[in-house]
């Protein structure tokens, strides 16, 4: 019953996926299909990679002009070094990836659309070591390589509406990109954060981290949340679901799900 539910629903994604992928075909020219690495699916994009990293390289230095940078040498190095470990084995090469360190006591890491991924220097000072680091750098960069900043621009406009923006030049697209955005490419949906939080884990492994730090930290986080007042770019609102993001972690830790697990993914 349950498998013929799956199966129908997947049906119905193909279906939706083919009739979108016609109208792209018929409606815009700038509209890919690709098979993507990361979340193993088909997908129909409205915005090329030429694109997303015009979008992301746009915000990033509105983000740069407001915010003041972490130059330290060392600082730099240290997560330059891990990003590099990172990339090297995750599942998108088509872009260049950077990251920097922004100078605030806030315990956060973002990530823009094609592939700058920002870390606060609150975050930093918190971390165990390395492999902790590595987790949440592996966790944008899974952000990242799912696209998922240029799927919620898509399903935020809806299609009818990008039809405009998708048949724009990439010097326009990056002209009408607004701070404002930024919102929409650093809060996700639950969905989106569990994805991540197994690519992370996937990359960890690959990388020679120990993926267990993920949770380490988490918990840590988990902690903090509870005696800290919620603040504008806090990593809980940014990457809610906490709980149940150990959980998920856990569980393609060690490929079982415990009940405890369970319990907390059942949960809101
Ligand atoms: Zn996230």
């Amino acid at each position: 019953m349950i498998r013929e539910k799956r199966e129908g629903r997947r049906w119905k994604t193909s279906i939706f996926h083919l009739l979108f992928s016609i109208f792209c075909l018929m409606t815009f020219s700038g509209c890919t299909t690709e098979y993507n690495l990361a979340t193993q699916q088909q997908e129909t994009l409205l915005y090329g990679t030429e694109k997303e990293v015009a979008i992301g390289e746009a915000v990033a230095a509105q983000w740069e002009a407001r915010e003041e940078l972490v130059t330290d040498v060392d600082v730099n190095e240290r997560v330059q070094g891990i990003l590099n470990r990172i990339t090297a084995v995750c599942d998108r090469k088509d872009i260049i990836y950077f990251i920097k360190v922004i100078d605030k006591d806030l315990l956060n890491a973002v990530s823009l659309p094609g592939g700058y991924i920002y870390v606060f220097k609150g975050l930093i000072d918190k971390v165990d070591n390395d492999d902790q680091l590595a987790g949440v750098i592996a966790h944008e960069v899974g952000h990242i390589t799912a696209k998922h900043a240029v799927k919620r621009i898509q399903n935020a406009y809806g299609a009818l509406i990008l039809q405009g923006l998708a048949t724009q030049s990439t010097a326009q697209v990056a002209k009408g990109v607004n701070f404002a955005l930024t919102s929409l490419f650093i809060e996700h949906s639950q969905e989106d954060e569990f994805q991540s939080d197994r690519l992370s884990v996937k990359y960890l492994k690959k990388a020679g981290y120990d993926p267990r730090a993920i949770i380490k930290f988490l918990e840590k986080l988990k902690k903090e949340q509870e005696d800290t007042p919620l603040r504008q770019y806090s990593y809980w609102r940014t990457h809610p679901f906490v709980s149940q993001r150990i959980s998920v972690v856990n569980q393609e830790i060690t490929g079982k799900l415990e009940f405890r697990d369970y319990l907390n993914l059942m949960g809101d």
